[in-house]
């Protein structure tokens, strides 16, 4: 696997793959890989005939009080786990090789990234969107694979790519759950002991979900009222900051579920702010 510290070492790989006729997919992460991650990486080279992945902490999508500082973070063990993979070459930019200090230029979905997770981190998605696009154009893939896990980052990239007519097929990956449900995350080495083992009831909440709306419930009202109590029960320890059922490519709230529905969860465990969602409509075959 090469390993990429600049920018001009990424695009010219890029490029000469481009050249010799090459698919190229691209996996943009943050690092402190975890099966998930790998799972990316293992799509991604079912799609391309060489692999890139970037790891970088985009600190433009951190806001002031979040946790920047103390993102988990292990160099060494990356690199051992996308050679693994099969990744072809892992880009890990530092900050100031993507931002130069007067950095003025963003790009914004507007619309969709104040609702759910951006409610609460209002600059968020600003920052995900313009390292994304920073990053689509340095690679310069075919494809570019993103977790279903992200729902909303997923659905925002999808409309950036459109709006701006970028040339880049984006592919969305399931969610890769722990064995108790629990979706893995970099952020779940936050958690304490206590909290990790009230952490999979995010999971049973949303699934007990699934079991009202298959038996007929379409009310959105009842569906949450439900789906709190059931996490206030399950996971006592956590308090939600959003529980949402939503439109799967608009994001905009549901009163009534009809055609298409998705319900998506952000729940603060401690130190950790676990997000889930689950497609409700068509209705899912749960594993
Ligand atoms: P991150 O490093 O957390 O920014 O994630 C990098 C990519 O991996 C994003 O596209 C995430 O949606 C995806 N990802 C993270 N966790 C999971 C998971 N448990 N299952 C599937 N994809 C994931």
């Amino acid at each position: 696997m090469q390993i990429l510290d600049t920018i001009p070492e990424l695009k010219k790989l890029s490029q000469t793959w481009h050249r010799e006729g090459l698919r190229v997919a691209l996996v943009p992460t943050m690092g402190f890989f975890h099966s998930g991650h790998l799972s990316l990486m293992r799509h991604a080279s079912t799609l391309a005939d060489k692999v890139i992945v970037s790891r970088f902490v985009n600190p433009t999508q951190f806001g002031p009080n979040e946790d920047l500082a103390s993102y988990p973070r292990n160099e060494e063990q990356d690199i051992v786990l996308a050679t693994e993979a099969g990744v072809d070459a892992l880009f890990q930019p530092t900050p100031d090789i993507m931002y130069r200090p007067d950095h003025a230029t963003w790009v914004d979905v507007a619309e969709l990234s104040g609702l759910l997770c951006g409610a609460t981190r209002p600059i968020h998605f600003r920052g995900v969107c313009t390292v994304v696009l920073k990053l689509l154009h340095l690679a310069a893939p075919d494809v570019a694979v993103f977790g279903e896990k992200d729902w909303q980052q997923l659905t925002i990239i999808r409309h950036m790519v459109r709006d701006l007519d970028l040339d880049v097929c984006i592919e969305g990956h399931p969610i890769v759950r722990e064995a108790d449900g629990l979706a893995l995350s970099s952020r779940n080495a936050y958690l304490t002991a206590e909290e990790r083992a009230q952490a999979p009831g995010i999971r049973e909440a949303i699934i007990k979900m699934v079991e009202r709306v298959r038996n007929g419930e379409r009310n959105a009202e009842a569906l949450l009222d439900a789906l709190r109590n059931d996490l206030a029960r399950l996971v006592p320890l956590g308090q939600p900051d959003y529980l949402s059922l939503v439109h799967p490519d608009t994001l905009q709230p549901l009163s009534h579920l009809e055609n298409d529905a998705l319900v998506a969860v952000a729940v603060k465990l401690g130190k950790a702010r676990l997000i889930d969602n689950q497609r409700l409509l068509p209705l899912p075959q749960l594993s």
